[in-house]
């Protein structure tokens, strides 16, 4: 059986360690604005769903929405948690920076 690993940092974790799940769950925020389209509707809305079209099916599910899930060692989650990309600020929580609630 293949060993768990901490995704950050590497170290072994072995059966029934004290370990975590992040669940990255990004998605396409929309704030209720759409910008003003200057031009033929029409036209732009057939260039649309030509591109949309060249596309597969993969590729723009995942421009809109895209779940990744890493296991990780109390450690590595604690300084996840507080400063997730290393910016030296802390996290947002709970809903207050998104667009629209579903
Ligand atoms: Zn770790």
């Amino acid at each position: 059986m293949r060993k768990l690993r901490c995704h950050s940092c590497g170290k072994e974790l072995p059966k029934g360690s004290l370990k975590y799940v992040i669940e990255i769950r990004s998605f396409a925020d929309f704030d209720g604005y759409l910008e003003e389209y200057e031009g033929d509707i029409e036209e732009g809305l057939n260039e649309l769903l030509d591109a949309v079209e060249s596309l597969d099916v993969k590729t723009l599910e995942e421009d809109v929405s895209k779940e990744l899930i890493f296991i990780l060692c109390k450690i590595c989650r604690d300084r996840f948690i507080s400063d997730p990309f290393q910016t030296g600020r802390t996290a947002f929580e709970g809903e207050d920076v998104k667009g629209t609630i579903h």
